[in-house]
């Protein structure tokens, strides 16, 4: 069996205890096994960055972007294997899996302008003879920890800015799909970043928990589900650590009486079934407004699902593929069952959905509940699979009510011609990113991504400047050169500028 293995600085480092097996989701077979590291592997791999970050702290910003321009040639010269990769082990349509790694390359290209964002502020002659400059210095050694469901573009994310920055990053990526990761950093050397500088170590609650009480590791950036995101963040954040945690989403798509219905039923299906609804920005619930609005969409949608086509993950006619584990294809089609059991009404059911030649694949079918209801489990909690839930609203303040008062607040969109209501929506609506006309409103990579509510814990976003700000600490120097002379000032006062 192949096995997939940590990439830290003096290998591996012999054969591991504790192995994880790596479907292959088109088939439901075992493809490879990951290695579960231990503290003993994370200790390895934090010595070496231990020795390697000062010298690359110390390169000179330019040279640091020179390593991040070579690996975005790298990347795009591997796209095909890497996307290819990518779709074996995850499941997402070839198409899809390109856009994955893409989405993270755009970060990477911020991350190519590093010598300008790190230029910090000066005060020339802040007070008599005194000046005052402020820099950003690398935390030192950060790590990563990240979910199955973005593999290309959320290490991506997290390690262009962190090591263009100065670091060492440690990425911890999803035991479910680590392989693209490990080829990431390796690509990394071969664009010509020093050794130790970026690491994988492969891993489950273990190895998690060993990086949230390492005490070199000063930075901890994780993505993931909302009940793990805000354990890593009070024990990390309890070990003295800086933390980020993203975490679920249950993302609304508002519908108004005066959207163009079939652009809207064209951007649900991507959005609700696209990537077989595995995204942290999928749009889940659709909120038409007024019974009029509901029974047009309604009308509209049960054609237009029944015409998905859904395929294994290499097929270019697919829609989408299958989803991740047959434990996951459990889990959502055990949501279906109990939302019908709350009263939502199934309209398409994607349930027992087997493919000719591919039995054992883990699909789930394209599902429609429409008469979901605010107080139902199945409507509070994240399905994370492709299931579209109905939830009707009689005027706009109710259907502003509904993301707004949800437990999760990822994302959200409203669908209008009327710019009044859209303006006055994103102005309101209790959620961090929002899209007009735009069902997956993932902001470009030189704004910020991140949501509110239980869908993060910290107080900065990833990528673009907020990215910068977590990987870096500001240093403020104060500094004045005396001719000579005494001044006479008194040392015993605090001293003013005045
Ligand atoms: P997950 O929480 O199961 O796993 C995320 C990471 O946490 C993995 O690296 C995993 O090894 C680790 N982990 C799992 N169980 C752990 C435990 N008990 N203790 C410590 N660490 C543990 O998430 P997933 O299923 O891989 O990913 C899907 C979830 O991620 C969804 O909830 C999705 O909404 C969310 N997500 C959020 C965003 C965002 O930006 N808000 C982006 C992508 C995905």
């Amino acid at each position: 069996m192949r096995l997939i293995d940590h990439f830290i600085v003096g290998g591996p480092g012999g054969a591991p205890a504790r192995k994880s097996p790596i479907f292959d989701p088109n088939n439901g077979g075992v493809q490879a096994e990951v290695a579960l590291g231990t503290a003993e592997t994370l200790e390895r791999a934090v010595q070496a960055a231990l020795k390697a970050q000062p010298a690359w702290a110390a390169t000179n910003p330019q040279r640091r972007a020179r390593v991040m321009f070579r690996f975005k040639e790298l990347v795009e010269a591997n796209m095909d294997s890497l996307a290819h990769m990518l779709s074996s082990e995850h499941g997402k349509v070839i198409a899809d899996s390109r856009g994955d790694i893409q989405r993270g390359l755009e970060v990477v290209e911020f991350a190519c302008g590093i010598p300008h964002v790190l230029k910090g502020e000066y005060t020339h002659g802040a007070g008599p003879g005194i000046d005052v400059y402020s820099t950003r210095q690398p935390i030192g050694i950060g790590a990563g920890i990240t979910p199955f469901n973005f593999p290309g573009m959320i290490p991506l994310w997290m390690s262009a800015i962190a090591i263009a920055t100065g670091n060492a990053f440690i990425i911890k990526p999803s035991e479910r799909d680590p392989s693209v990761p490990v080829r990431l950093a390796e690509l990394f050397i071969e664009a010509g970043l020093p050794e130790g500088i970026c690491q994988v170590v492969h891993g489950d609650k273990e190895m998690v928990d060993a990086i949230l009480d390492h005490p070199a590791i000063g930075a901890i950036s994780f993505v993931g589900s909302s009940d793990i995101a805000h354990y890593v963040y009070n024990r990390g954040v309890a070990a003295g650590k800086r933390v980020q945690a993203m975490g679920g989403a249950k993302n609304h798509g508002v519908v108004m009486p005066d959207a163009d219905l079939d652009q809207v039923v064209n951007d649900l299906c991507g959005a609700a079934f696209g990537s077989a609804g595995e995204r942290c920005m999928a749009l889940p619930v659709v909120v038409p407004v007024g019974h009029d609005t509901a029974e047009r969409l309604r009308a509209k949608l049960i054609p237009a699902i029944h015409a998905l086509k859904v395929g294994i993950s290499t097929d270019p006619e697919a829609h989408y593929g299958p989803v991740v584990t047959q434990a996951h294809k459990e889990k959502v089609e055990g949501w279906i069952d109990k939302c019908i059991e709350e009263g939502g009404e199934l309209v398409v059911d994607g349930r027992g959905f087997t493919l000719q030649g591919h039995e054992n694949g883990f699909f789930v079918g394209p599902t429609l509940i429409d008469h979901v209801t605010p107080d139902m489990d199945s409507y509070h909690n994240e399905i994370f699979g492709p299931v579209l839930q109905i939830v009707r609203a009689e005027n706009f303040e109710q259907a502003l009510e509904l993301p707004s008062k949800h437990q999760y607040g990822n994302g959200v969109a409203i669908f209008t011609r009327n710019g009044h209501a859209a303006r006055e929506f994103a102005a309101r609506v209790n959620v961090g990113m929002v899209g007009i006309n735009v069902p997956i409103p993932v902001p470009v990579a030189y704004h910020t991504f991140g949501g509110w509510k239980r869908s993060a814990f910290g107080d900065t976003n990833q990528h673009g400047m907020e990215g910068v700000k977590f990987w870096t600490k500001v240093k403020t120097v104060t500094q004045r050169w005396p001719d000579g002379s005494p001044d006479g000032g008194n040392a015993f006062v605090i001293p003013t500028m005045g």
